[in-house]
């Protein structure tokens, strides 16, 4: 963890897509050493890099609004952060908030991204208001406290703005939240600094973008990314989790199997209510209903001659009913169910004649 450049200055995110091979590269460090990286494809110990499979960074953004202790740890030691400046100390004392700092940047497999870019991210904006203390320290006590005091100020309010696109959107306790792209995008618009670097690999000419001290920036970057490939980052109707699908013909639900089966649960009591709306419904429902009342009693061998005849009327009712709506003239209306009562009657005493 030691290799987590504090040093910087800019904290800046890299990305890099490749849909044809459902893999993304995500970058984080200096603008020029992410540059250099996408450049070389050597990385160095002053970024860092992770590989992975294309769309991760929804299960990232998902992952924070799960684990809520992880901003609450986050904020608390900006805030520690902020009084240790405040008091105009140096490296050491603060070292160890980075320490804490240092135990939540992921390196394992889990790594979330997103996470780490936040950590980083803080410490680049610390260590900007650490330079500035340490060229005021000729300073007299009452200058240098008055220094002080204005950049841990300052320091506080960049973290607001850095964390601004994590606020959850609603603050119920009991029920998640999870971004919103469209609502995020558009409340939260980025004015940063945005390198392209075109590179020039054996596949041919290759695309790498570089959002400066901007989640939102990068954000909008990877959408956009994303949208080339005809790829979209959505909320799931049931659980509101981010999910990539194909943009044009997307589910509605997320991948997991509760999502899927309550929406398929919405489906099926949505149809039945609109077939109920539907009144040549009822007129058929009543005739079905009592023709199968008529097999009661019957033997299998009788039920099977009955069933032969009394599918075969179902089906020419049914492909009656297909082309009637609310809206079919009332004589239609009137015909289908003169068509229901003759067949019905046909049946009843046809169910005699197979008992007999
Ligand atoms: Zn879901």
């Amino acid at each position: 963890m030691d290799r987590i450049f504090f040093e910087n200055t800019t904290a800046a995110i890299g990305i890099y897509t490749d849909p044809v091979n459902n893999h993304e590269t995500i970058v984080l460090g200096e603008p020029e050493e992410i540059r250099q990286f996408f450049r070389n494809n050597t990385p160095t110990d002053r970024i860092y890099v992770c590989d992975r499979h294309l769309g991760m960074i929804a299960d990232d953004l998902n992952r924070i609004s799960d684990n809520r202790k992880f901003m609450t740890m986050l904020t608390d030691t900006v805030n520690d952060m902020a009084a240790v400046l405040k008091e105009a100390q140096g490296k050491e004392a603060v070292a160890p908030c980075f320490e804490k700092l240092g135990n939540i940047f992921t390196e394992s497999i889990q790594r979330n991204m997103i996470q780490n870019y936040l950590i980083y991210s803080v410490s680049a904006l610390y260590n900007t208001k650490l330079a500035e203390l340490n060229s005021s320290v000729k300073l007299t006590k009452k200058a240098l406290y008055k220094v002080s005091d204005a950049l841990s100020t300052q320091f506080l309010a960049e973290y607001d703005e850095l964390i601004k696109p994590f606020i959850l959107l609603q603050e119920d306790d009991k029920k998640r939240s999870y971004w919103s792209i469209k609502e995020q995008i558009e409340q939260n618009e980025c004015d940063s600094v945005i390198h392209i670097v075109r590179s020039h690999k054996a596949k041919g000419w290759q695309t790498f973008y570089i959002a400066e001290e901007s989640f939102t920036a990068f954000m909008s970057l990877y959408i956009e990314q994303l949208s080339q490939a005809n790829l979209m980052i959505r909320n799931c109707d049931i659980c509101g989790k981010l999910y990539v699908c194909k943009k044009n013909r997307y589910a509605t639900v997320c991948g997991d199997n509760e999502c899927k089966s309550k929406q398929h649960t919405i489906i099926n009591v949505r149809s039945r209510k609109k077939a109920m709306a539907n009144p040549f419904y009822a007129v058929y429902a009543k005739f079905s209903s009592r023709c199968s009342n008529y097999r009661r009693k019957m033997t299998p061998e009788q039920r099977k001659k009955y069933d032969v005849r009394f599918s075969a009327r179902k089906k020419e009712l049914l492909a009656f009913k297909k082309n009637l709506t609310e809206t079919s003239p009332y004589s239609k209306m009137k015909a289908f169910q003169a068509m229901c009562d003759e067949y019905e009657l046909e049946l009843r005493e046809y169910s005699d004649v197979v008992r007999e």
